[in-house]
């Protein structure tokens, strides 16, 4: 238990809502505290209001090297690595549970931490533990496989963990990506050390407590907060690492891929995205709308399968756009505290990602394209709750549209805030045309009421996930991950599990010592044919 004098709390400005942080984040190893990191310390701070939250203890070099010891020499002992499949079944499923009632707790510190609205955290942390549950049953119900060899031969194929494995994980789904990737790994009965982002690292730290309250043994689950060009990068390099699993940026994705193939380590990764929306004219419209205000404006655009390139029929785009606007408008007046549960959208993460959104929208302007609305960052009291929008890092959602929107800078970049552009098509072929017209291939989505013609166009869209009639749906048995330069590997599903595995093949002769004598000498005076392999 921390000692109650050591939380400090931290009130909303204007909800009055009460959040524990503790005053002592620092790696996790294990155990019912964090350790005194003794790298650069790191302020958090809340990017609605700008303020510092609280700082966490950063590990030094010889900080991570140790960590990279503890966790290989526990992976050896096989405390965990060679346990049982039923045992670390019911681990991961009491973690499901401790994880489930903290669940509004952490969706608080989440919001405070990467400024997203309270209800988008609620609601997707909420479904975290369905994937420690998931990865809990694939222990109870995965079973092995008997080859279909010939001969008197029994050919039996295990799999076994791989052993040290290094997961790094970005700013806008602190939890919800550290889980994702931390359950199959655990299940496999790997060793995992995890990075999360310098940005948003408290709600991860806070799960590796949990983690081991239901029974993970210390060193099987460490978290080492900090910079990416510097604990990333040393835990990363490191020989002993098996396997690196990034979600980050496309050009982190590069730099890591270039580091895990000199070490021969596998690599998973979950990179970029500037997903495509068809809108076709048979689709219900408002619900079209709807869509893809939710693609578009969730998490204030920082998602990877952000819609951000929306594709309308030409013979409904006015349609399209004036209802698009109006919902955009609703969006954008309901804005405020991101802790006020009806807050519709939340601040952007950082100063440089504000600035990112800023930039977009002056080069698209020198491009000729339109702002249909937007465009600005906010300023003044919210009309929702009175919070002061011009004190954290609050953009418009926008909209930009214009003849020259396909292939301009705003089409083809990656800009992770909320701002998007629209463009026409006249027939499917032109959709998909358009659709594929970008380097990225993690997330599409078609809006029709043809079910055929949907099914026809996911078939031939680059993207590694399509949404029909919907967006981000997303579930522990179904595989996540993109095509292009979004990345390789998948997340979830039995992928994710064998990717966390590797194969071992255990051959044995089963013919009587009679037989085998009679049969298998290679060397025989008499007998020449003896089958070799
Ligand atoms: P970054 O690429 O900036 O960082 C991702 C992680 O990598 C961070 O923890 C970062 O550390 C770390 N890192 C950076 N450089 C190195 C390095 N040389 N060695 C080791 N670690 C390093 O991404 P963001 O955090 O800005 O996240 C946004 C990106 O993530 C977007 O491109 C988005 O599309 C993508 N993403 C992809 C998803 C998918 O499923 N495909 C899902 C969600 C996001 P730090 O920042 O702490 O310095």
């Amino acid at each position: 238990m921390i000692p109650s004098k050591s939380l400090k709390i931290m009130a909303s400005r204007m909800l009055g809502s009460k959040i524990a942080l503790r005053s002592d984040y620092g790696p996790f190893i294990g155990g019912a505290k964090f350790i005194k990191g003794e790298g650069t310390p790191l302020p958090v701070e809340s990017p609605s209001t700008c303020s510092n939250i609280t700082t966490v203890s950063t590990p030094s070099s010889a900080q991570i090297a140790s960590t990279l010891d503890l966790a290989q020499l526990t992976f050896d002992s096989g405390v965990w690595s060679r346990s049982s499949a039923l045992s670390r079944s019911k681990v991961l499923a009491k973690l499901a549970v401790l994880l489930e009632e903290k669940v509004p707790e952490l969706a608080e510190m989440e919001s405070l931490n990467t400024g997203r609205a309270v209800r988008e955290l609620k609601a997707q942390l909420g479904r975290l533990p369905d994937w420690l549950s998931y990865f809990a049953a694939v222990l109870r119900t995965t079973e092995g496989t008997v080859m279909p060899t010939e001969g008197e031969i029994l050919n039996y194929v295990k799999r076994q963990p791989l052993g040290v494995v290094v997961q790094i994980a970005p700013f806008n789904h602190p939890l919800l990506i550290a889980v994702k990737k931390i359950a199959p790994a655990l299940a496999a009965g790997n060793s995992v050390i995890v990075k999360p982002s310098e940005l948003t690292p408290l709600t991860l730290l806070e799960f590796g407590l949990l983690a081991t309250k239901a029974g993970i043994p210390d060193g099987v689950l460490c978290i080492l907060p900090g910079e990416g060009r510097t604990v990333g990068k040393e835990l990363v390099v490191d020989r002993r690492v098996k396997k690196i699993d990034l979600t980050g940026g496309t050009e982190t994705g590069r730099v890591i891929g270039a580091i895990a193939g000199g070490n021969l380590a596998s690599y998973t990764a979950e990179l970029g995205g500037k997903a495509p929306i068809i809108v076709f004219e048979d689709s219900d419209l408002q619900n079209a709308v709807n869509g893809v205000c939710f693609a578009s404006f969730v998490a204030s655009g920082q998602t990877c399968v952000s819609g951000t390139r929306i594709i309308v029929q030409d013979s409904i785009y006015d349609e399209f756009m004036a209802k698009l606007k109006e919902k955009v408008a609703s969006i954008e007046r309901r804005m405020g505290d991101p802790l006020n549960p009806l807050s519709s959208m939340g601040p952007l993460i950082s100063r440089p990602q504000l600035s990112k959104s800023e930039g977009i929208v002056a080069s698209s302007l020198a491009e000729g394209l339109t702002v249909e609305c937007g465009g600005k960052r906010m300023n003044g009291p919210s009309p929702l709750d009175g919070f002061d929008l011009g004190g954290g890092y609050f953009f418009q959602p926008t909209v930009l549209s214009g003849d020259g929107v396909v292939g301009s800078k705003v089409w083809k970049e990656e800009i992770f805030g909320p701002v998007i552009c629209v463009s026409k098509f006249s027939d499917e072929a032109d959709a998909i045309k358009k659709a594929n017209d970008c380097d990225f291939g993690l997330g599409a989505a078609i809006w029709t009421s043809n079910g055929a013609r949907g099914h026809r166009v996911a078939g031939l869209l680059d993207s590694g996930l399509v949404w029909i009639n919907s967006h981000h749906r997303n579930d522990p048995s179904s595989p996540w991950g993109g095509m292009k330069d979004s990345g390789i590997g998948r997340e979830n599903g039995m992928e994710a599990y064998r990717s966390y595995t590797q194969s071992k093949s255990v051959i044995m002769n089963v013919a009587s010592e009679e037989k085998t004598r009679a049969n298998d000498d290679w060397f025989s005076d008499s007998k020449l044919d003896v089958r070799y392999g």
